[in-house]
């Protein structure tokens, strides 16, 4: 992997933009703004860039949308010059990328690594934002880019006794770089999410005792990975820019065959069939096997039995299958992708405890104790998760207007409207924030879409020569209504997920992510567009609401798929914006 330094020039005092955050949302985010003319700079609290994929190196990560359609879409010869070598790249491969980006586009030179943004402060006579970081740099800028991501922020439940337990401790998103060998180690994993589901085979293969606390079973479908093949490959090189289309137009923002038909509406051995044939091809594409899995519980009873019946059919221990069985709503917490997940459970020195209903109770010197038992460990992998959507913006003090800071206005949780912006915070921009579709969208076309936008909406605010754009409060207002609404018409706000914040003890209860549907939404943010900047105010504009040159964001102008309309995307049609 080439590697060239970031810059080590001295800080600019100020610059059109600030970047925070130099994942696939700061990467892009650079790359818009130089070629729209802004000057910006970067910071990135980690050595080096790719984000999720920097601080994620457990063993087994890599990603679950297909690497084909999980990478950037902006660079056609990006997408012929890069080739991916499985179908679900490994991590490292990943973040080799993101620094292949980097290069490729010159971006290092205006990132500053090992640097983390501590506080961002509008300074309302002067409409700059003044950031500051923790090495004590401080730059002024018209605009402020938070590219934090939204699954960046590690949840650490602080259990009792933690500085008691005599081994190390680590956290799947916080991985060390060395990697860690656990050969003939007693290994205990906290947690069952999809961070768990793939590093626990591969620590498996490793530890000499393993056991896994769970305390919510997880569905998870077989991934299948496999080296591409070099014909399928080429094929798909060939038409990039058709297989990109398809994707845009597709309720996650990734290409899968969807059957449309409602599941109740088959007779039982078709249904059967479907469910077989999509186990079969594996991976997130298995909930488009019928059209209302989300949307009918009965439907969706359907599907999680048959999940039930696979776990069943593969864990030899009648009641270790018990346990891993879940008994919520299929897809409601965010469906899982594994490789042998569940056949590690037949392996004698694999355990699996239940901690639903007797929690941890503390570490000790030597182990976990649940209901009064020690497990013993020599190394605790803590999979347990992100402070999702919010946790990176509640680490900054972002201070707007009146000195209100974004922790007390998203008290009772985030009010961000379409997702990118928060009235009382002018001129500050939120990648794949709160209220977008984000982490329910393949997220870096989710990104490519929201940072097109941004970058227009700056680019038209110099042509028109206003100072600061921000949301009316009664069109935000309305927005987070929206989302709330149209969440309610999925089973998916029936559970407690980091959807909802519900994985952190004390979080607000609100469905954060947008879930009316990748097109829906794109295309509610081109009308907002195209009219304007409705639902904004533009302080300043010489020329009121004139429509803007749309420069970037062309490319999303892409018509619905409505072969493949869900209810959520009905129900999110049905509600004008503004
Ligand atoms: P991130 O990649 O999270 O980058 C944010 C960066 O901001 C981080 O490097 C962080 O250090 C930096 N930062 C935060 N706060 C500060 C600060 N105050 N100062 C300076 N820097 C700061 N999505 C998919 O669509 N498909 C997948 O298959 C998939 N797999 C995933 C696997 C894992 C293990 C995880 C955790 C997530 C996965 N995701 C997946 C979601 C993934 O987060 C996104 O796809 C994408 O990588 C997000 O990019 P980002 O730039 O928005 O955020
Ligand atoms: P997660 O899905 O939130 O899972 C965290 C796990 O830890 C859950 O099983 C949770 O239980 C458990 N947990 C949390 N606090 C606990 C406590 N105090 N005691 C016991 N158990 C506790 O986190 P994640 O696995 O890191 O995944 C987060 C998201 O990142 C995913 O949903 C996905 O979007 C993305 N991701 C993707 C991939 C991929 O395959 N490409 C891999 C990793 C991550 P509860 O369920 O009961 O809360």
């Amino acid at each position: 992997m080439s590697v060239s330094p970031s810059s080590s020039a001295p800080l600019p005092a100020a610059a059109d933009a600030v970047v925070v955050g130099a994942g696939f949302g700061g990467l892009y985010a650079l790359h818009c703004l130089r070629q729209m003319g802004f000057s910006a700079v970067c910071f990135e609290a980690g050595d080096g860039v790719g984000g999720t994929w920097y601080w994620n190196r457990y063993p087994g990560a890599r990603c679950d949308v297909e690497s084909l359609q999980y990478s950037y879409s902006f660079s056609p010869e990006l997408d012929q010059e890069w080739t991916w070598s499985e179908k679900y790249a490994p991590q490292a491969e990943i973040m080799a990328y993101a620094n292949h980006v980097a290069d490729r586009f010159d971006l290092r030179r205006d990132i500053r690594l090992s640097t983390r943004v501590v506080s961002a402060t509008f300074d309302e006579k002067r409409a700059l934002w003044v950031v500051e970081t923790d090495g004590g740099g401080r730059v002024e800028a018209r605009f402020c880019l938070m590219a934090v991501g939204c699954l960046s922020s590690a949840n650490k439940p602080p259990f009792a006794g933690m500085a008691d337990f005599k081994g190390p401790i680590y956290h799947t998103g916080e991985w060390p770089k060395d990697g860690v060998d656990f050969t003939g180690q007693r290994v205990a994993v906290i947690g069952t999410g999809s961070s768990a589901i793939q590093s626990i085979p591969l620590i498996a293969e490793q530890a000499s005792a393993l056991t896994v606390f769970q305390r919510t079973a997880t569905y998870t479908v077989p991934a299948y990975n496999a080296p591409l093949d070099p014909e399928h490959v080429a094929k798909v090189k060939a038409d990039y820019p058709a297989l990109r289309a398809r994707a845009r137009s597709r309720p996650t923002g990734f290409y899968f065959p969807i059957n449309t038909a409602p599941a109740m509406e088959a007779t039982e051995e078709e249904r059967r069939r479907k469910y077989e044939e999509a186990w079969a091809r594996g991976g997130l594409p298995f909930l488009g096997a019928f059209g209302d899995l989300l949307f009918s519980k009965e439907a969706n009873d359907t599907i999680a039995d048959f999940a039930r019946e696979k776990i069943r059919g593969i864990v030899k221990d009648p009641a270790t299958a018990d346990l891993l069985c879940p008994d919520n709503v299929f897809g409601c917490k965010r469906l899982c992708v594994d490789t042998d997940y569940f056949a590690t459970y037949n392996k004698p020195h694999v355990k699996l405890v239940d901690v639903s209903k007797t929690p941890i109770e503390r570490f000790t010197a030597e182990g976990i104790v649940v209901a009064g038992k020690t497990y013993p460990a020599d190394a605790v992998v803590c999979a347990t998760g992100f402070a999702a959507m919010t946790g990176s913006y509640e680490k900054i003090r972002i201070t707007g207007r009146d000195g209100l800071t974004l922790a007390e206005k998203w008290r009772a949780g985030p009010r961000a409207y379409l997702g990118v912006a928060s009235a009382g915070f002018p001129n500050l921009f939120m990648i794949t924030g709160p209220g977008s579709p984000s982490v329910l969208a393949s997220m870096i076309q989710a990104i490519e879409q929201h940072v097109d936008w941004m970058v227009d909406l700056m680019a038209h605010m110099r042509d028109v020569g206003a100072r600061t754009f921000e949301p009316r409060v009664a069109d935000e207002d309305a927005w987070v209504e929206h989302v709330n609404e149209v969440s309610q018409v999925s089973l998916r706000s029936t559970c407690s997920s980091w959807y909802v914040g519900a994985n952190v003890p004390g979080r607000p209860r609100v469905f954060m992510p947008y879930i009316g549907g990748f097109p829906v939404y794109v295309q509610k943010c081109n009308e907002i567009m195209d009219g304007g900047y409705s639902g904004f105010v533009l302080e300043g504009a010489k020329s009121g609401k004139a429509a803007p040159e749309v420069r970037l964001t062309k490319r999303w102008h892409v018509p619905l798929d409505m072969d493949v309309i869900s209810p959520a995307m009905l129900a999110a049609r049905r509600v004008p914006v503004v």
